[in-house]
């Protein structure tokens, strides 16, 4: 068994102004014991209010509050935090309500195994979830996953994951290049790459759709294909 200290969480917002409030109050609703938290807000250039909305939150809760002008993405988003972040273990929490981060606690569980670098919360395996944001996004998430498996090796479920938990010191050693959504098959292609496993435990999720405020779209897709094509040849 491993002693987790300190837990890092990074959350990307672009436009969540109706959502994050509710997000950022149920990550410190969550009791994770012993474990200090260390959350990392990214304002990626949102338009909206969600700027006005953590500013205002910051007198309530303890975050750190990373923001700039310009939209550049959410993988860019990431990576400004996770340069930031300090905990011996770091994961990622969106701006929104599709995840409940009690699931965080099933994750640090695993992740204090000794030999557990990284763990996926993987939807597929909860089979509770029915509901995806569509068709698209759940055929689309079954095909980058099975790529995911005859590419690298891997033996995972559920690919496209907001949930993914490492030791922060490998995430920090891995180089990252992504700006959009391409963190998720990045990261993902270069951990299996250096023969590290991915193991997942199941999750809870309740999808929102393009009209609540989702912004993945196909484009996403082929994008997230053509990284993990990508980093099977290229570092
Ligand atoms: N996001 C961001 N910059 C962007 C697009 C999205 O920081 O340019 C954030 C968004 O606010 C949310 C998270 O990334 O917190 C995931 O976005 P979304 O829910 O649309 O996609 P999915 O959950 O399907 O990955
Ligand atoms: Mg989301």
């Amino acid at each position: 068994m491993k002693k987790i200290k300190k837990l890092s969480i990074v959350v990307p917002v672009y436009n969540e102004e109706k959502t994050i409030e509710k997000s950022l109050e149920r990550l410190f609703n969550v009791d994770f014991g012993t474990i200090k938290l260390e959350v990392i807000v990214v304002n990626d250039g949102s338009k909206d209010k969600t700027l006005q909305v953590l500013n205002t939150l910051r007198k309530k809760y303890p975050f750190k509050l990373i923001s700039y002008k310009k939209n550049r993405g959410k993988s860019y988003a990431l990576r400004q935090g996770f340069t930031k972040t300090t905990g011996d273990v770091v994961t990622v929490q969106d701006g929104d309500l599709e995840y409940d981060p009690s699931d965080f606690k099933k994750m640090l569980k695993k992740m204090s195994q000794k030999e557990v670098k990284v763990v996926y919360g993987s939807r597929r395996l909860n089979k509770n979830n029915k509901q995806y944001s569509g068709l698209s996004f759940y055929l689309g998430g079954l095909l980058l996953t099975e790529m995911v498996n005859v590419l690298y090796g891997g033996k995972i479920t559920d690919e496209p994951t907001c949930y993914k938990m490492f030791e922060g010191d490998l995430l920090r050693s891995i180089p990252l290049k992504s700006n959009r959504f391409e963190f998720c098959p990045e990261v993902t292609a270069k951990v299996l790459r250096k023969g590290i496993p991915i193991y997942e435990v199941p999750i809870s999720y309740q999808p929102r759709h393009a009209g609540e405020g989702k912004k993945i779209k196909l484009r996403d897709f082929f994008e997230a294909a053509s990284t993990l094509i990508k980093y099977k040849f290229v570092d």
